[in-house]
């Protein structure tokens, strides 16, 4: 096999959805385009300075969660009692080992406490004010919750209430909401990294609020190890974005990983094969990204458009919003 040793790969995802170039003001679409390279230069600094592709994901999604364009910390949808929860998860390919937070309301990068899930407790997955405990002691940052409002996404709650409707993201679009919704459907949000390190080392990670107006403690496919998220230094490192409910009862992320296993697919039919026929058939929208140990990477979706980006050893750093 030929050896990746020395080579780096970091690819990234900041939701998928109907991202329609008419529906984007120039001024939003260069805004999300630079979060996106701030993004990749943060986690390919690590990359190159011969550290882990944990270290390198976390790098590149707290900066997606501390900009207010994605549905992630900062940025968070509402649900529909008007509060910002939000899920996250991270996975290391070489040990298997996982990290995830679910429901939480007060920390700033929900991605951190995630890792320090995965590193530092004998669990996976904590949820709502234990998950913020236990942050806490680990030294995650809380914050007021006044820190997640933000306008625009609380337009976004009232008209999903007003069509009774559980909504994936609308960021990106223009004011028109309205028209946006009916003539374009759905846009999703969430942010995602894939990474493998000079060290032969496969990571993933996903950070999301959620879905707009989802109620009753709703829990999306985001911090569910093999839904959302999956690594294994043997197969893949991915990170989906999409309707989480079809994530999870797709098991996505570790189905792509199987195929590779059990079927021997290459990570690009594997990734065509649910993303596109799979979902398609249940008309189950969304994508990902992912990565195999050879470095071999997709960014597939079946909407209209993905913000994503990737940066290799031996390329410049590339972003991207549509088809
Ligand atoms: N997958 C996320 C969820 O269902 C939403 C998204 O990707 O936009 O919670």
């Amino acid at each position: 096999m030929e050896s990746t040793k020395n080579k780096y790969v970091l690819v990234i995802h900041g939701g998928v959805g109907t991202i329609i170039k008419g529906n984007m003001t120039t001024e939003k679409e260069a805004a999300y385009l630079e979060t996106l390279k701030i993004s990749l230069f943060e986690g390919e600094k690590i990359l190159r300075n011969k550290g882990t592709a944990i270290n390198a994901i976390e790098a590149a999604i707290s900066v997606m969660e501390d900009s207010p364009l994605f549905n992630a910390g900062k940025g968070s949808v509402f649900t529909h009692e008007g509060k910002n929860e939000m899920d996250a998860s991270i996975m290391d390919g070489a040990s298997l080992n996982a990290g995830a937070v679910a429901s939480v309301t007060h920390i700033k990068n929900p991605i951190s406490a995630a890792l320090q899930v995965m590193q530092h407790s004998s669990h996976i997955m904590l949820v709502g004010d234990g998950a913020e405990k236990f942050a806490k002691q680990q030294g995650c940052e809380l914050v007021d919750t006044s820190y997640f409002y933000n306008e625009e996404r609380f337009q976004q709650l009232k008209l999903a209430q007003q069509n009774n409707e559980v909504m994936l993201d609308h960021s990106g679009e223009n004011n028109n909401l309205e028209g946006n919704i009916e003539n374009s459907g759905r846009k999703l949000g969430t942010v995602g990294a894939v990474a493998l390190d000079i060290h032969g080392n496969l990571a993933a990670a996903t950070s999301t609020g959620g879905m707009t107006n989802k109620q009753f403690g709703r829990i999306g496919d985001t911090p569910i190890i093999g839904a959302g998220t999956y690594a294994n230094n043997t197969t893949c490192a991915v990170s989906c974005t999409g309707h989480g409910e079809y994530f999870i009862k797709n098991v996505v992320a570790y189905d792509i990983s199987a195929l590779m296993e059990y079927k021997q697919s290459t990570l690009k039919e594997a990734a065509t094969y649910v993303i596109h026929k799979k979902l398609k058939h249940q008309n189950g929208e969304g994508g990902l990204i992912a990565l195999d140990k050879k470095g071999n990477y997709v960014m597939s979706f079946n909407t209209e458009g993905m913000y994503r980006g990737v940066v290799t050893t031996d390329h410049k750093p590339k972003v991207e919003i549509y088809k």
